[in-house]
């Protein structure tokens, strides 16, 4: 892709996937593939992360995508966030025997929306929240930076996160109602380890949406849209070999991984110390990647 003819080719081919069924076409074959691949459980086993009366359940689904369930138990709400499928959470949602109060999505990609139009003629009452400017397929309410929402104790502060696309946001969950920190649904912004790809806007965009999300309080608990965090941890130890912290991190993500066990949650202190993405202002970083030269 390093050539004018191939960014072109590719900018075609991403606007085919982004914007039209074409791309949902493709992700249904993804589907099909990952189903070949790991059976119906999925890519991960399912674990329920409970603080106090807040449950989160990360959904596997696709190759190694994640949707999740998050729950407030004491007034029986909740929301679902990314379906990229419908099959999976419906699955999980009838397994709890739980009904959900709405649908948030992170951007428009099919992996995290392709699912929306399934889940609204399953619950028609529910709404389906997405960006405003983000061409998100079948949403029934637009968010914008700031947007506040809220589903008993769960309360959801919108951000804005342009870079991977033009409209991307995340969801930061207040946890003191709960006991417990927040939480934040990085959809492909933020990764443990790692960030989304800048489909949709220069690296400068994407380094200050990362940058927002790095100013977050340390204790904030991530939960990303993807599985990625051996590979992304693989490259942070590749340009950053002395970090203790990467090792130690990579270590264990590869023993979750061996059991099929979900790496989430990390926390932005985390982040901070072993992600490149996070850590572009450190010279160990800049030196790795050949912005500045020893000596
Ligand atoms: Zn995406």
């Amino acid at each position: 892709m390093g050539t004018k003819a191939g960014g072109c080719l590719f900018r075609i081919g991403y606007t085919l996937y982004a914007r039209t069924r074409i791309g949902y076409y493709y992700h249904q074959k993804d589907i099909t593939k990952a189903k070949e691949k790991y059976g119906d459980d999925g890519h991960t086993q399912i674990t329920h992360f409970d603080y106090g009366n807040l449950r989160i359940v990360p959904i596997p689904m696709v190759s190694d995508n994640y949707a999740y369930l998050v729950q407030d138990r004491k007034n029986n709400k909740s929301v679902i966030v990314d379906p990229g499928h419908a099959t999976p959470v419906q699955k999980v949602l009838t397994q709890m025997d739980v009904q959900p109060d709405a649908i948030l999505v992170t951007h428009k990609h099919w992996d995290h929306s392709g699912g929306n139009r399934e889940m609204k003629q399953a619950f028609p009452q529910v709404p389906v929240y997405g960006s405003a400017t983000d061409s998100v397929p079948d949403i029934t309410r637009r968010l914008s930076d700031g947007d506040k929402i809220e589903f008993g104790d769960l309360r959801f502060q919108i951000l804005s996160t342009p870079g991977h696309t033009v409209g991307h946001i995340v969801y930061i969950l207040d946890g003191s109602v709960f006991g417990t920190e927040d939480s934040l649904f990085s959809g492909d912004c933020l990764f443990l380890g790692g960030c989304g790809r800048m489909f949709e806007a220069p690296s400068s965009v994407m380094l200050s949406s990362l940058d927002k999300l790095a100013g977050l309080d340390g204790s904030t608990k991530l939960w990303p849209g993807h599985e990625y965090a051996v590979d992304n941890l693989e490259f942070a130890h590749h340009i950053d070999p002395e970090n203790g912290r990467v090792q130690d991190k990579l270590e264990w993500t590869k023993d979750k991984r061996e059991n099929k066990q979900c790496t989430c949650p990390s926390t932005i202190e985390e982040e901070r110390a072993y992600n490149p993405f996070m850590r572009t202002s450190e010279e160990s970083i800049l030196r790795s990647l050949g912005i500045v030269q020893d000596g």
